[in-house]
């Protein structure tokens, strides 16, 4: 490794130190059988504790790639990502992600599905059942916890899987596209839920979406 020149510019890594989420020149390429595809290029920007992110851009642009390398399931191919001053290499407990549709599975009750990364990643249930009753209790669906999915609305689904994703208690709470497969209305409920969600939580929510009409859409 040569050292750095004075003519280029200043790498921003006395910021990342600041930072609790960090990306410095972040690339992604993916191989295909019609040639490499370029996802992300030179990406680079901060994120402070507690702020809440919106990635907006068209179809295709990467949002769910950007996503997915912060949860540590998709590797990318240049530059770096950290969180809180480590680097992603792969799967990490820091974030909890949301997808565009709850993706439930149909036949766990309402708490069992809150509590599934629980049993995925072998730990014991016991110790976050009062945190899974509180966190449906904070989505306003204390009442639903023995029902299945299929007993629930799309907008109560959707709320089911925000707490899916916080109950291990991660910093980051990512979610792509979460209220794009919800009607208008319902939509429009959803985002004033999700700002309260992150008043309450102070957890730093990271949301991709191709709309651009308020800060948290
Ligand atoms: P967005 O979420 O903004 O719609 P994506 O991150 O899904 O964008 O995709 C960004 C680009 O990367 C697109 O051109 C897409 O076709 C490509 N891409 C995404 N995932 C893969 C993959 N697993 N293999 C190959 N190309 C992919
Ligand atoms: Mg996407």
């Amino acid at each position: 490794m040569s050292a750095p020149s004075i003519t280029e510019p200043p790498r921003r890594l006395a910021r990342i130190n600041d930072a609790h989420l960090a990306f410095d020149a972040l690339e992604k390429t993916y191989e295909t059988r019609d040639g490499t595809v370029r996802a992300l290029d030179g990406i680079s920007f901060d994120v402070r504790k507690g702020e809440f992110v919106s990635i907006v851009g068209p179809s295709g642009c990467g949002k769910s790639t950007l996503l997915k390398i912060i949860l540590g399931v998709v590797p990318y191919t240049g530059g770096e990502v950290r969180l809180a001053g480590k680097l992603v290499k792969g799967p990490q407990l820091g974030a909890g992600m949301v997808f565009q549709t709850a993706a439930l599975p149909p036949w766990r009750r309402i708490l069992d599905n809150v509590l599934l990364p629980i049993d995925v990643l072998g730990l014991p249930r016991r110790n976050y059942m009062q945190k899974a009753r509180d966190l449906l209790a904070m989505v306003g669906l204390e009442a639903f916890e023995r029902k299945l999915p299929h007993e629930l609305s799309g907008g109560m689904q959707q709320r089911v899987s925000i707490c899916r994703a916080l109950i291990h208690d991660p910093g980051l709470l990512l979610m792509d596209e979460p209220f794009g497969a919800l009607d208008a209305l319902t939509r429009e409920v959803m985002q004033a839920e999700l700002t309260r969600i992150w008043t309450e939580t102070h957890k730093t929510p990271i949301r991709s979406t191709r709309r651009c009409c308020c800060p948290t859409a």
